[in-house]
Parts: structure tokens; sequence; C-alpha cells
């Protein structure tokens, strides 16, 4: 990571957890939190607890979820520059309950929150200007101040031959208007590493079957591909034709939000601390799978010594 910092754009929000399992949030319960939450945050806070050097751009509100961010990014070693803090807006947060299913409700406040109110500013600029790398979910796109960011982030970044990853974190059914798919599309053609899970990849593609998605992604300009199978592991691609499998960890899974952040931070960051494809894997699914065996949704990412200690500990899948 010479060139400068792994850059995360997006969403900082706390989670709230029920700790019961059952349907929604239409009567008094028991609540854990908060928990330092927000996609890119818990990708960038992998990043940082595993030695990368690591930014977050996102926003918070004058109040105490905004402090649990805060001072939970500075003390994983991430730079909190360029989180503005918004004198008006509230932190964002989500209530999160597992259902009986392992489905989920959610209650969010999100885009009436600082969360989705950040833009470019000097502090942003000023970040951009060093960074090495930027790590962008497709997610963002849907709020309006973070597209400006993105857009001109992605060109300076690699205008000084920094590198784009993208976690294209958009349901299959989601439909984008116009000008947002094309942006999508164009943050993935313009992808060095793409992260998807499940039937992101599809989505992401254009295409259905995971050989036509790949080949297609890799037509359009993606150099790298990182498929995220949850409980069954990882496949990576390269575009020459390489492919590797990553085996799961085996674990017992408490709460599964945060390990798809977990692993692709973890990836980045070894990645670009100059390790190969197979060991960056195998870290990779250790963060995701530490990750799960915790209640909050980045509670279990592990700094390099944790997850060494993991991996020689945990069993994998064959
Ligand atoms: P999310 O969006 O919920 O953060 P994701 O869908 O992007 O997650 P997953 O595929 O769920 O990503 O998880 C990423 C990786 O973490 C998996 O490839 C796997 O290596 C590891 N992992 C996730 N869940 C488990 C589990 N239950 N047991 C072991 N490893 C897991
Ligand atoms: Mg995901």
């Amino acid at each position: 990571d010479q060139l400068g910092p792994t850059v995360c754009v997006g969403e900082i929000l706390v989670e709230i957890v029920a700790t019961t399992v059952g349907d929604g949030f239409r009567e008094a319960q028991p609540l854990i939190g908060p928990f330092a939450s927000g996609a890119p945050a818990i990708f960038v806070s992998q990043c940082g607890r595993l030695g990368g050097r690591a930014a977050m751009i996102g926003a918070v509100g004058t109040d105490d979820f905004g402090r649990v961010n805060l001072e939970r990014l500075k003390g994983d070693g991430v730079d909190i520059s360029a989180i503005s803090v918004d004198p008006d807006y509230p932190t964002g947060s989500a209530f999160v309950r597992y259902r009986k299913d392992g489905s989920r409700d959610f209650v969010y406040n999100i885009a009436t929150s600082a969360a989705a109110r950040f833009g470019w500013s000097d502090d942003v600029s000023n970040l951009i200007g060093r960074a090495g790398h930027l790590h962008v979910m497709g997610s963002a796109l849907s709020v309006p101040s973070a597209r400006e960011v993105i857009d001109k982030a992605v060109d300076i970044v690699k205008a000084r031959g920094g590198t784009l990853s993208v976690d294209p974190n958009i349901r299959k059914e989601l439909k984008l208007d116009d000008d947002t798919e094309r942006r999508f599309s164009r943050l993935v053609a313009a992808a060095d590493l793409l992260l998807p899970s499940g039937e992101e990849l599809g989505r992401a593609a254009g295409v259905e079957g995971e050989a036509n998605a790949i080949r297609r992604l890799f037509e359009i300009g993606v150099k790298e591909i990182v498929l995220k199978r949850g409980a069954n592991g990882a496949t990576y691609y390269g575009c020459d034709g390489e492919r590797i499998d990553a085996p799961a960890f085996v674990v017992t899974e408490v709460d599964p939000t945060g390990a798809g952040d977990c692993f692709g931070g973890a990836y980045l960051t070894c990645r670009r601390l100059g390790m190969p494809v197979e060991d960056a894997l195998t870290y990779a699914a250790a963060a995701g799978a530490r990750n799960v065996t915790v209640i909050g949704p980045m509670e279990g990412a592990g700094t390099k010594e944790q997850l060494d200690a993991f991996i020689a500990a945990t069993e994998r899948r064959s």
C-alpha cells in the first residue's frame, strides 16, 4: 500500500440488535447496542485492524451514536479526517431483529440522517489526493450526495495509479433508475477487484449463470473477482483464467451481518500488503467467519494476531 491509504466511502451507522428471535419491533423487547456499523465502515475497520492504512469518507451527527463510530474507527487506526460531523442531523441507525427462518426485520434511519449527508469537501479532497485505493459499495449510489464524491474520487484515484474495488451490494430485484444503473455499470467496469456475493454476480454482469457472468465481467474490464458464498466459502477468479476456491472455516454463526465486509476488507488489505492470493483468501475467510461468531456487525473483526490464532485453532470445510 505504498501509494496511499485504502479509502472507503459511504454510510456510517449504529446498529441496535434485538436479543430475541422473532417478528419485528411491535412490542417492547430486549435490545443490545449501539454497535458501530454501516457496510463501508465495517470494511474499513477490518482494513485498519489488519494493519493496512485505511481512511473513511462519510458523516455522523453530533451525538453519542456518532462518537461510538468515530472512536471505534480511530481505535482501529483508521484515518477519520474526512468524516464530517453534521450539526443538524442525527447519526444514521438500523434496528435489526432476526426471524426464526434467519431473515431479518429492519427499522432504518439512513436517508434522513447524517449518514446520507456528506459531499465533496476540502478534507475529502485532501484525502482522495493521497489515496492509493478506493472501495465503493453499489448501494451508496442510491445516496445522491455520495454520487459526486464517488465519481470524482474514482477519476482522481485511477489517474494517480491507484486501484478500485467494488462490492455490488445490490439486491437482484432492486430496480435502479436509468442514470443510477449507468453509474453502477461504469463502476463495475472500472473495478480492479469485484466482491459480489451470491446473486449479485449476475446482477453486476447483467447475465445469468456463474460462468457467463464471470466471462462477461472480464470482457468489460474487471481484473479480479472474489465471489462470496457465505458458509460455503468463496472463489477467486483471475482475468488470466485462474480459479482458487477458499473453503469456509467451521464456526457457529451467531450474527451473520458484516461477514462480507470483513472478508473483503481483509482480502484487499492482505493483497495491498503484498500477500499472494491464496494467503489473502485464507485471512479473508477467517475474518468473515470470526465476525459471525459475535453479536454486532463489526465486533468480530480481527487483528493479524487474532486471525492467526483463529486460523490455527479452527477447522476448514473441505
Ligand atoms: P454480508 O452482506 O451479510 O456482510 P456477504 O453476503 O457479502 O455478507 P458472505 O458470503 O455472507 O458475504 O460472507 C463472506 C465470507 O465470510 C464467506 O465467503 C465466508 O468465507 C465467510 N463466512 C460467512 N458466513 C460464514 C459462516 N456461517 N461460517 C463460516 N464462514 C462464513
Ligand atoms: Mg454483501
